[in-house]
């Protein structure tokens, strides 16, 4: 899907804001939802989604969406980085089938880095254990303030 398309409510973000499939949840507010990344390109790599949303990117997003959005990711992207003392964090956002999105529900990667480790590749690494991913989104959910 490129950059123009309709929004899916079907898409897996929008199952899991709705409670249809397993997620480990790392936070919550009244705009949005954190979560761990199922096939993470590293331990901690963490997504953050508007919870009322029919944007499958960046550029559809109503305005006021956009702040508390980025509000969340910063908050969240400041307890990723106590909870598992990276040497940095990347922040980004993939708009676009072209530019590496699969699912077209706007959200934003945290993904923390070490020095001398290599990430996993976007969207094709191995399914993480989901007992790991719960304890993983227990110690950053305990560093949110
Ligand atoms: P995108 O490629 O659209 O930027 O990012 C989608 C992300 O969602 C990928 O990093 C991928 O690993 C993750 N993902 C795909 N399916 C699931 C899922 O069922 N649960 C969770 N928690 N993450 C998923």
């Amino acid at each position: 899907m490129s950059l123009d398309g309709t929004y899916d409510d079907g898409n897996i973000f929008a199952r899991i804001l709705r409670g249809e499939i397993p997620s480990a949840r790392v936070f919550e507010d009244d705009h949005v939802l954190a979560f761990m990344d199922a096939f993470p390109q590293t331990r901690g790599h963490t997504l953050v989604i508007p919870k009322y949303s029919s944007a499958r990117n960046l550029l559809d997003e109503e305005p006021q969406v956009v702040g508390p959005l980025f509000l969340g990711v910063q908050r969240v992207a400041r307890a990723v980085r106590a909870a598992l003392m990276p040497d940095g964090i990347i922040v980004t956002q993939f708009n676009g089938a072209p530019a590496g999105q699969t699912v077209f529900h706007l959200h934003v990667h945290i993904i923390p880095r070490w020095d001398g480790d290599a990430p996993g590749r976007h969207a094709a690494g191995a399914m993480a254990d989901m007992a790991e991913l719960q304890a993983l989104a227990k110690v950053i959910a305990a560093q949110i303030s």
